[in-house]
């Protein structure tokens, strides 16, 4: 691929594609958790999939026209209300959309318009669905999570972003590091600290970005947790025995660590 030369019209051109991005990970995040619930359902049912039926207001159902779905103007035009009901649209549609631009265009002005500069933008992408889905419904899709390992496995299966080595390594230890923490924490308190959808959400990490970013992930997602719960637990928004999901930490040391990861070295190591 060749490398273009990052201008302001290149980054105007990546910001409208992240919005358009962020669009359609506004449907994954609201449908996939709701398709996976359907799937156990044996009753007959309309189909409900990424494509069909075509964008509604949730409140009212109203179909959207075409005006009404352009990524983040829509909403400013329609001053945040839809235009049948009235009723407010939830902020997390305009702010997925624009924090999406925003990750688009940091991931390449970090790798350049390149291969890695895309894959980059997906794995960021990847993580911010994962996260808000986690905070929506305590839950990982594997169709996510296995999903981008397998990507993270073959994109770099020629050592493109790490070596094969690296990606295979990251994907076992990913999994096996969480796994046994949440079998010894388990053993020591009878209670279970974690869900299966952490290790494979650590497995695809790891698989992406190489073993050697697993251990500053981890830490930068245990701090982080840490500082959120207590400030929930005093601010008296968490019940003392109430869970937090795990994965937006993960998916935070993770970014972290992916657009960071040279200077958190020289920082801590000095190489
Ligand atoms: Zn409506």
């Amino acid at each position: 691929m060749i490398e273009l030369a990052a201008t302001p019209a290149i980054y105007l051109c990546v910001a409208l594609f992240g919005l358009i991005l962020g669009s359609f990970l506004n449907v994954l995040i609201y449908r996939l958790p709701l398709m996976l619930e359907s799937d156990l359902d044996i009753t007959p049912k309309e189909t409900f999939n990424l494509i069909q039926p075509r964008s509604f207001c949730p409140r009212c159902k109203t179909q959207l026209t075409l005006l009404e779905n352009i990524p983040l103007l829509s909403f400013i035009l329609l001053a945040g209300k839809c235009r049948h009901c009235k009723q407010g649209i939830a902020m997390q549609y305009p702010i997925i959309e624009l924090a999406s631009a925003l990750l688009a265009c940091i991931a390449i002005k970090q790798f350049g318009l390149t291969a890695n500069g895309l894959f980059a933008m997906v794995f960021l992408l990847g993580l911010l669905a994962l996260a808000i889905i986690d905070i929506n419904t305590m839950t990982l899709p594997d169709e996510l999570t296995l999903g981008l390992l397998w990507l993270g496995l073959a994109f770099n299966l020629f050592g493109s972003f790490v070596t094969l080595e690296e990606s295979v390594l990251g994907a076992m230890i990913g999994y096996l590091s969480l796994w046994l923490v949440f079998q010894l924490h388990r053993l020591l308190t009878n209670r279970e600290g974690m869900g299966y959808g952490d290790f494979k959400l650590l497995a695809m990490i790891g698989a992406c970005l190489g073993w050697t970013i697993l251990l500053p992930t981890i830490l930068i997602a245990s701090i982080s947790a840490s500082v959120i719960g207590i400030t929930l637990l005093l601010f008296g928004k968490l019940k003392k025995d109430s869970a937090i999901p795990f994965g937006p930490f993960l998916a935070l040391g993770a970014s972290i660590c992916l657009l960071w990861h040279d200077q958190l070295n020289d920082y801590f190591f000095n190489y």
